[in-house]
């Protein structure tokens, strides 16, 4: 009889321990609990920033732009390091436009997506002089009215709603209807309007899906990017200076996920640099990535308040919870909840010695970090962390919910 293997988190040996302490930027857990203050707190390590950027960069041909999505995290000591390791920033909001304008990205670099961009917004985009990828037809007429009173140039490119999905991506943000970019068959329309209003026309931003952990799935979706944007090219009003061919580059969450194998994607990449030398020789080519650089290098650490036994099942009640993680609650597009890796910080040398549920103070059962976990046996005052939180953390989380005390975000 073959006994079947549960299956387990990958491990998380980008960060290590000391003794029984966990490190994170090198600081022993403890220790950095005393140099923020307080739990609970989002801790993101720069050194493993800055090695996977350097990873990735040796796995994907030279020529590839790597941008940062910064949604995946805003804050801005973390965009700051950001901007000086990628080749440009995606902004999805005029908030996060001064994020990375602060962080001394080039504006040339900067893009900004996003299905409802208010007029301000707009404007504040062709002031700062970054590229503003188009999702509507509205945005052409509103850029086409600020490029008549201002005199600026207007920098555009179509976010393009392509007519096929990424398969096995946990977010689907392209096919079928969709609020984000304009669909495909609509866009030589777009491309028409755009070059009537006088707006700079620079390329194509297609961004098909996020957290995706099959790699032929990923390349299927970026050759079908670029040979829907070679077609749309036949339309545009200039020559492509910019083609996006999105990301969505997962990372492992969940038991059985295992990391991305980045190398027929890199493959893959080099053909289609190639093949976009010859057919459009002004393209610069990126891929713009946010989970998949920030993810891994971050934990949200937690206090134990309480332990407490309920019918045969214990409970860690922790000072945090969905309030501040709501993606690790199993409620930022989970469908089934799964535990994110998590691991008591001040005893990483003792075995995981009972199965234990972690929740947090609010008054719902939805507060949950982790459901029946193996982890050694905790006490009040012991240390929860969740691994995996560098990223959709902090700023996806409703942090007024219950009036508890918020947290605090350091880089370290
Ligand atoms: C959210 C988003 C990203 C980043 O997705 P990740 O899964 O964090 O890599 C990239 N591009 C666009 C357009 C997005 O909306």
């Amino acid at each position: 009889m073959s006994t079947r293997e549960k299956p387990v988190h990958a491990p998380m040996d980008q960060f290590q321990s000391a003794g029984r302490e966990l490190l994170v930027g090198g600081i022993p857990l403890e220790r950095l609990v005393d140099r923020v203050g307080q739990t609970p707190f989002y801790a993101y390590d720069r050194e493993l920033l800055t090695r996977r950027v350097a990873e990735l960069r040796a796995a994907l041909p030279a020529s590839i732009k790597l941008h940062y999505a910064m949604k995946a995290n805003p804050m801005p000591a973390v965009v700051n390091h950001m901007a000086r390791l990628v080749d440009g920033i995606d902004v999805a909001s005029g908030g996060e436009l001064l994020v990375a304008l602060d962080s001394g990205a080039d504006p040339h670099e900067i893009s900004f997506a996003g299905p409802g961009k208010r007029h301000g917004e707009l404007r504040q985009a062709v002031a700062a002089g970054i590229l503003i990828n188009i999702e509507s037809f509205r945005e052409v007429a509103e850029l086409g009215a600020i490029r008549q009173a201002t005199g600026w140039p207007v920098r555009v490119a179509v976010r393009v709603n392509p007519d096929f999905e990424l398969k096995g991506s946990g977010m689907k943000m392209g096919g079928g209807p969709k609020q984000f970019g304009v669909d495909a068959e609509q866009v030589p329309e777009l491309l028409a309007e755009i070059g009537k209003a006088g707006l700079a026309f620079e390329g194509f931003h297609l961004f098909a899906g996020s957290q995706n952990l099959r790699p032929e799935a990923i390349v299927e979706a970026q050759q079908k990017c670029f040979e829907l944007a070679l077609r749309l090219a036949e339309s545009a009003p200039a020559p492509v200076k910019f083609l996006n061919l999105g990301g969505g580059f997962g990372i492992p969450y969940f038991p059985g996920e295992q990391r991305l194998d980045l190398s027929s994607i890199g493959a893959n990449l080099a053909a289609i640099a190639a093949e976009a030398a010859e057919k459009m020789p002004q393209a610069e080519i990126v891929i713009e990535l946010g989970r998949y650089l920030v993810g891994e290098a971050g934990v949200y650490v937690t206090k134990v308040l309480d332990r407490k036994v309920s019918r045969g099942l214990t409970y860690l009640v922790t000072d945090g919870g969905l309030h501040h993680h709501l993606s690790a609650s199993g409620n930022f597009g989970q469908v089934i909840r799964k535990n994110y890796p998590a691991a008591i910080g001040n005893r990483m040398d003792e075995p995981a010695g009972e199965a234990v549920s972690v929740v947090g103070p609010l008054c719902t059962p939805l507060d949950i970090l982790a459901d029946k976990m193996p982890l050694p046996e905790a006490r009040p005052g012991d240390l929860v962390v969740i691994f995996q939180s560098g990223a959709y953390g902090a700023t996806a989380s409703p942090r007024g919910f219950l009036s508890q005390p918020d947290l605090v975000e350091v880089l370290v």
